[in-house]
């Protein structure tokens, strides 16, 4: 975890809480990148700010112009999660963005390629629904296609008909671009890892979905060839990838069914409460930094929770390793945070969601300690 040789510059990072227990992680989080960064000798400046429901109350907008602009200035922007029933009834006249916060600032940012590892923790088997055998070693990567398809397809809205009924509709669409540039996210990521992808989709139904696996499979016949491509139905994947973890690596999926398949990843690593990602407006090329990350833990903002200080932290804190590895381009601590995160887990300091009785703040700074004693 040695000081880079490269010459000291300052890692700016925007953190946005959000709502109810976003804040807690991201402020768990943010513990986290301090201590690292003071271990490393890297400096970081971090500004915070409001998103979601907490922007909406005190600006009337749940994503402002100012934040946009923090966001795109930053190297980075972390956030916890959005929404809370207070807001998710309100329906704001105009595209999806302006209901949504973080929608609005990943449509701004063009982050499509979003993704969202998920593990199996071999200490914690018994949080899970699987037998170790099935799990053991399971390591997965959902790409995601973040910034298309069915929910940002127009036009979309609800009408009354003439019978009475109301019709409410959404159109799913990509075009070809948006299919090539994140087939390739989901090439370049295998070839860092285990050199298999799964591309999944409804191409026995949807004309987006025959376009998509077609797309994926000229993009791999002609520039990847090195890579093991599959192709799965995306209600067969849901069973295959749950049978048997293993024999997956990377799978691609549309901005829907990766929402679907990621959440159901959230299974193998014992709970939703720790799975991180990073939405990016680049492939991953090993080596290369990517500015203008957005890196959040996959949960949503868990009200049922909040304010209890029992929020698991560990999501956020593997979302600042993937922050650390893409935006500073430090893969060495994010590997350094996983392991802190694996010490942890191994010695049982675990949130309730795991079948503990640890704090947000025991597990924050039973991380911290692993990665001072990773350095002695
Ligand atoms: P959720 O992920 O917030 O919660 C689902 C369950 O998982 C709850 O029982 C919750 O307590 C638990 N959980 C989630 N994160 C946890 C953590 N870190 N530690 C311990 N337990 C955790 O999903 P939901 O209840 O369907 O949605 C709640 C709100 O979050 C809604 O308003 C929804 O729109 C929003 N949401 C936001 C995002 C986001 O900001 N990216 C994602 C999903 C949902």
């Amino acid at each position: 975890m040695t000081e880079s040789s490269q010459t000291r510059e300052t890692f700016r990072v925007l953190a946005l809480g959000g709502d109810h227990i976003g804040p807690e992680v991201v402020a768990a989080g943010l513990d986290v990148l301090r201590h690292i960064a003071n271990l490393s000798g890297i400096d970081v400046e971090i500004d915070e700010d409001l998103l979601g429901g907490a922007s909406f109350d005190v600006h009337g907008t749940f994503c402002t112009d100012a934040v946009l602009e923090k966001a795109r200035a930053a190297d980075a922007t972390l956030v916890g999660a959005v929404g809370g029933p207070e807001w998710d009834g309100l329906r704001l006249d105009g595209p999806v963005t302006q209901s949504d916060g973080l929608t609005r600032l990943r449509v701004e940012l063009d982050v499509y390629n979003a993704l969202r590892p998920a593990r199996a923790w071999s200490k914690i088997p018994d949080r899970t629904p699987f037998r170790p055998e099935i799990i053991d070693g399971a390591d997965l990567l959902v790409v995601r296609e973040n910034s298309g398809g069915i929910y940002y397809g127009e036009p979309r809205g609800r009408e009354l008909l003439a019978d009475g009924q109301e019709r409410a509709f959404e159109i799913s669409e990509y075009r070809t671009g948006e299919i090539e540039r994140i087939a390739r996210c989901a090439f370049e990521a295998a070839r860092t890892r285990r050199g298999k992808l799964a591309s999944l989709d409804k191409s026995n139904v949807m004309e987006s979905g025959k376009l998509w696996r077609e797309t994926v499979e000229r993009i791999g016949q002609q520039d990847y060839p090195d890579i093991e491509l599959t192709h799965l139905l995306m209600d067969h994947a849901l069973y295959a990838v749950t049978m048997a973890p293993r024999n997956y690596d990377v799978l691609l999926a549309d901005n829907l069914f990766g929402d679907l398949i990621s959440d159901m990843t959230g299974a193998i690593a014992g709970s939703l409460g720790m799975l991180p990602s990073a939405t990016l407006p680049a492939a991953t090329i090993k080596g290369q930094r990517i500015r203008g990350g957005i890196y959040e833990p996959t949960h949503g903002s868990a009200p049922d929770i909040a304010g209890k200080g029992i929020a698991n932290p560990v999501g956020t804190i593997l979302s600042v390793g993937m922050m650390l590895q893409y935006g500073l381009g430090r893969p060495d601590l994010a590997d350094a945070i996983e392991a802190a995160v694996e010490t942890v887990v191994d010695d049982g300091v675990l949130t309730p969601d795991l079948g503990g009785i640890a704090t947000t703040a025991e597990v924050t700074a039973a991380v911290m300690d692993a990665l001072s004693n990773s350095e002695t």
